[in-house]
Protein backbone atom coordinates (compact mmCIF):
# COMPACT_ATOMS: atom_id res chain seq x y z
CA UNK A 1 0.00 0.00 0.00
CA UNK A 2 1.14 3.75 -0.92
CA UNK A 3 0.04 6.30 0.99
CA UNK A 4 0.69 9.58 -0.74
CA UNK A 5 1.77 12.12 2.09
CA UNK A 6 1.64 15.00 -0.03
CA UNK A 7 -1.83 14.85 -0.86
CA UNK A 8 -3.11 14.14 2.77
CA UNK A 9 -0.99 17.79 4.00
CA UNK A 10 -2.48 19.50 1.11
CA UNK A 11 -6.16 18.37 1.56
CA UNK A 12 -5.42 19.29 5.23
CA UNK A 13 -4.01 22.74 4.31
CA UNK A 14 -6.50 23.56 2.03
CA UNK A 15 -9.65 22.73 4.83
CA UNK A 16 -7.87 25.04 7.28
CA UNK A 17 -7.64 27.82 4.38
CA UNK A 18 -11.36 27.53 3.86
CA UNK A 19 -11.53 28.51 7.76
CA UNK A 20 -9.40 31.39 7.09
CA UNK A 21 -11.24 32.59 4.18
CA UNK A 22 -14.63 32.84 6.13
CA UNK A 23 -12.80 34.85 9.23
CA UNK A 24 -11.48 37.66 6.66
CA UNK A 25 -15.40 37.32 5.02
CA UNK A 26 -16.27 37.59 8.26
CA UNK A 27 -14.12 40.97 9.10
CA UNK A 28 -14.47 42.32 5.53
CA UNK A 29 -10.51 41.86 5.29
CA UNK A 30 -9.04 41.22 1.32
CA UNK A 31 -5.86 39.41 1.47
CA UNK A 32 -2.94 38.94 -0.87
CA UNK A 33 -0.08 36.18 -0.99
CA UNK A 34 2.86 37.86 -2.19
CA UNK A 35 5.07 35.15 -3.28
CA UNK A 36 8.83 35.57 -4.77
CA UNK A 37 12.63 34.12 -4.52
CA UNK A 38 14.73 35.40 -1.74
CA UNK A 39 15.84 38.73 -2.58
CA UNK A 40 13.70 39.83 -5.61
CA UNK A 41 12.64 42.72 -3.32
CA UNK A 42 8.82 41.57 -1.62
CA UNK A 43 9.12 43.61 1.60
CA UNK A 44 10.47 46.75 -0.41
CA UNK A 45 7.25 46.09 -2.66
CA UNK A 46 5.14 45.89 0.53
CA UNK A 47 6.99 49.11 2.07
CA UNK A 48 5.68 51.16 -1.39
CA UNK A 49 2.58 49.50 -1.31
CA UNK A 50 1.78 50.68 2.28
CA UNK A 51 2.81 54.35 1.31
CA UNK A 52 0.81 54.05 -1.70
CA UNK A 53 -2.36 53.14 0.15
CA UNK A 54 -1.93 53.56 3.89
CA UNK A 55 -4.59 56.90 4.02
CA UNK A 56 -7.01 54.59 1.68
CA UNK A 57 -6.82 51.41 3.57
CA UNK A 58 -5.88 50.27 7.03
CA UNK A 59 -2.97 47.67 6.14
CA UNK A 60 -1.41 44.90 8.58
CA UNK A 61 1.57 42.48 7.19
CA UNK A 62 2.63 38.76 7.89
CA UNK A 63 6.14 37.97 7.24
CA UNK A 64 7.00 34.39 6.80
CA UNK A 65 10.47 33.85 7.17
CA UNK A 66 12.42 30.29 7.82
CA UNK A 67 14.64 32.79 11.04
CA UNK A 68 14.04 36.08 11.70
CA UNK A 69 12.54 38.77 12.85
CA UNK A 70 13.86 41.67 10.14
CA UNK A 71 10.94 42.00 7.91
CA UNK A 72 8.59 42.38 10.31
CA UNK A 73 10.45 45.25 12.47
CA UNK A 74 11.43 47.19 9.21
CA UNK A 75 7.30 47.19 8.72
CA UNK A 76 6.09 48.08 12.14
CA UNK A 77 8.62 50.59 12.04
CA UNK A 78 6.74 52.03 9.60
CA UNK A 79 3.74 52.33 12.45
CA UNK A 80 1.71 49.22 10.53
CA UNK A 81 1.51 45.93 12.69
CA UNK A 82 3.10 43.63 11.16
CA UNK A 83 3.72 39.80 12.75
CA UNK A 84 6.45 38.04 11.93
CA UNK A 85 5.90 33.97 11.42
CA UNK A 86 9.51 31.87 11.46
CA UNK A 87 8.81 28.54 9.71
CA UNK A 88 11.99 26.99 11.36
CA UNK A 89 13.13 25.66 8.01
CA UNK A 90 10.18 25.31 5.90
CA UNK A 91 10.31 26.78 2.86
CA UNK A 92 6.45 27.94 2.54
CA UNK A 93 3.97 28.94 4.58
CA UNK A 94 0.56 26.64 5.23
CA UNK A 95 -2.70 27.89 6.72
CA UNK A 96 -2.45 26.70 10.15
CA UNK A 97 0.10 29.37 10.23
CA UNK A 98 -1.64 32.05 9.54
CA UNK A 99 -4.36 31.61 11.70
CA UNK A 100 -2.27 31.60 14.21
CA UNK A 101 -0.67 34.67 13.04
CA UNK A 102 -3.69 36.54 12.23
CA UNK A 103 -4.83 35.82 16.41
CA UNK A 104 -2.06 38.65 16.93
CA UNK A 105 -3.74 40.93 14.98
CA UNK A 106 -7.17 43.20 15.51
CA UNK A 107 -8.74 41.93 11.97
CA UNK A 108 -11.83 44.51 13.43
CA UNK A 109 -9.09 47.33 12.53
CA UNK A 110 -7.74 46.15 9.15
CA UNK A 111 -8.87 46.22 5.51
CA UNK A 112 -5.73 44.73 3.98
CA UNK A 113 -3.40 41.93 4.71
CA UNK A 114 -0.42 41.77 3.15
CA UNK A 115 1.03 37.86 3.56
CA UNK A 116 4.85 37.95 2.52
CA UNK A 117 5.46 34.36 1.96
CA UNK A 118 8.79 32.65 2.25
CA UNK A 119 10.96 33.24 -0.47
CA UNK A 120 11.03 30.52 -2.86
CA UNK A 121 9.51 29.71 -6.39
CA UNK A 122 8.04 26.42 -6.23
CA UNK A 123 5.75 25.36 -2.64
CA UNK A 124 4.04 28.22 -1.91
CA UNK A 125 2.35 27.72 -5.68
CA UNK A 126 0.92 24.66 -3.79
CA UNK A 127 -0.61 26.03 -0.54
CA UNK A 128 -3.95 27.61 -0.29
CA UNK A 129 -3.68 30.28 2.61
CA UNK A 130 -7.29 31.31 2.47
CA UNK A 131 -6.31 34.72 0.88
CA UNK A 132 -8.46 36.41 -2.10
CA UNK A 133 -4.96 36.61 -4.79
CA UNK A 134 -1.93 35.23 -4.99
CA UNK A 135 0.23 37.57 -6.91
CA UNK A 136 4.39 37.15 -7.46
CA UNK A 137 7.25 39.52 -7.60
CA UNK A 138 10.06 38.16 -10.25
CA UNK A 139 13.08 40.79 -9.59
CA UNK A 140 15.46 41.99 -13.14
CA UNK A 141 18.11 40.35 -12.04
CA UNK A 142 16.50 36.81 -11.55
CA UNK A 143 16.88 36.78 -15.94
CA UNK A 144 13.61 36.89 -18.41
CA UNK A 145 14.14 32.61 -18.54
CA UNK A 146 12.34 31.79 -15.08
CA UNK A 147 8.64 31.94 -16.34
CA UNK A 148 10.10 28.91 -18.17
CA UNK A 149 12.29 27.25 -15.29
CA UNK A 150 8.96 27.80 -12.74
CA UNK A 151 5.62 27.64 -14.83
CA UNK A 152 3.65 26.94 -11.75
CA UNK A 153 3.80 30.29 -9.79
CA UNK A 154 3.46 32.17 -13.33
CA UNK A 155 0.48 30.40 -14.34
CA UNK A 156 -1.48 30.64 -10.83
CA UNK A 157 -0.62 34.48 -9.75
CA UNK A 158 -3.28 36.41 -10.45
CA UNK A 159 -0.95 39.43 -11.24
CA UNK A 160 3.04 39.20 -11.93
CA UNK A 161 5.19 42.54 -10.57
CA UNK A 162 8.59 43.06 -12.53
CA UNK A 163 10.71 44.40 -9.68
CA UNK A 164 13.94 46.23 -10.19
CA UNK A 165 13.07 47.39 -13.43
CA UNK A 166 15.54 50.22 -13.28
CA UNK A 167 18.55 47.35 -13.67
CA UNK A 168 17.21 46.09 -16.73
CA UNK A 169 19.91 47.15 -19.34
CA UNK A 170 22.85 45.75 -16.90
CA UNK A 171 21.05 42.29 -17.01
CA UNK A 172 20.23 42.18 -20.87
CA UNK A 173 16.47 41.40 -19.83
CA UNK A 174 14.64 40.52 -22.82
CA UNK A 175 11.04 41.99 -21.93
CA UNK A 176 9.36 40.89 -24.80
CA UNK A 177 10.47 36.96 -24.58
CA UNK A 178 9.59 37.40 -20.79
CA UNK A 179 6.02 39.02 -21.39
CA UNK A 180 4.95 36.91 -23.95
CA UNK A 181 6.27 33.40 -22.10
CA UNK A 182 4.03 34.92 -18.82
CA UNK A 183 1.26 35.26 -21.35
CA UNK A 184 1.46 32.12 -22.39
CA UNK A 185 1.22 30.83 -19.16
CA UNK A 186 -1.30 32.76 -17.60
CA UNK A 187 -3.29 35.50 -20.24
CA UNK A 188 -5.37 37.11 -17.96
CA UNK A 189 -2.74 37.64 -15.62
CA UNK A 190 -1.17 42.10 -15.59
CA UNK A 191 2.53 42.49 -15.01
CA UNK A 192 3.82 45.27 -13.64
CA UNK A 193 7.11 46.89 -14.21
CA UNK A 194 8.28 48.33 -10.90
CA UNK A 195 11.37 49.63 -8.67
CA UNK A 196 9.67 49.44 -5.28
CA UNK A 197 13.32 51.34 -4.06
CA UNK A 198 12.84 54.16 -6.34
CA UNK A 199 8.49 53.85 -5.88
CA UNK A 200 8.39 53.58 -9.77
CA UNK A 201 5.63 51.94 -11.58
CA UNK A 202 3.81 51.14 -8.20
CA UNK A 203 0.36 53.41 -9.29
CA UNK A 204 -0.76 51.08 -11.73
CA UNK A 205 -0.13 48.07 -8.99
CA UNK A 206 -1.73 49.45 -6.58
CA UNK A 207 -4.92 50.59 -8.82
CA UNK A 208 -5.09 47.02 -9.83
CA UNK A 209 -5.11 46.02 -6.03
CA UNK A 210 -7.53 49.03 -4.70
CA UNK A 211 -9.83 47.88 -7.84
CA UNK A 212 -9.45 43.42 -6.57
CA UNK A 213 -10.23 44.96 -2.95
CA UNK A 214 -13.55 47.61 -3.94
CA UNK A 215 -14.79 44.57 -6.10
CA UNK A 216 -14.79 42.11 -2.53
CA UNK A 217 -16.32 45.11 -0.82
CA UNK A 218 -19.18 45.61 -3.43
CA UNK A 219 -19.71 42.32 -3.45
CA UNK A 220 -20.21 42.01 0.10
MG1 LIG B 1 11.42 40.07 2.84
ZN1 LIG C 1 8.06 24.58 0.84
Amino acid sequence: MKIDISKGILAHNDALAEENRLLFKQYGVFVVDLMASPGAGKTSTILATIAALRDRYRIAVIEGDIASRVDAERISAHGIPAVQINTGGACHLESAMIRRAVEALDLDEVDLLIIENVGNLVCPTDFDLGEHAKVMILSVPEGDDKPLKYPGIFAISEAVILNKCDTMSVFDFDRDAFDAVVKGLNPAAPIFPISATKGEGIDAWTEWLTARIEAMRSAG
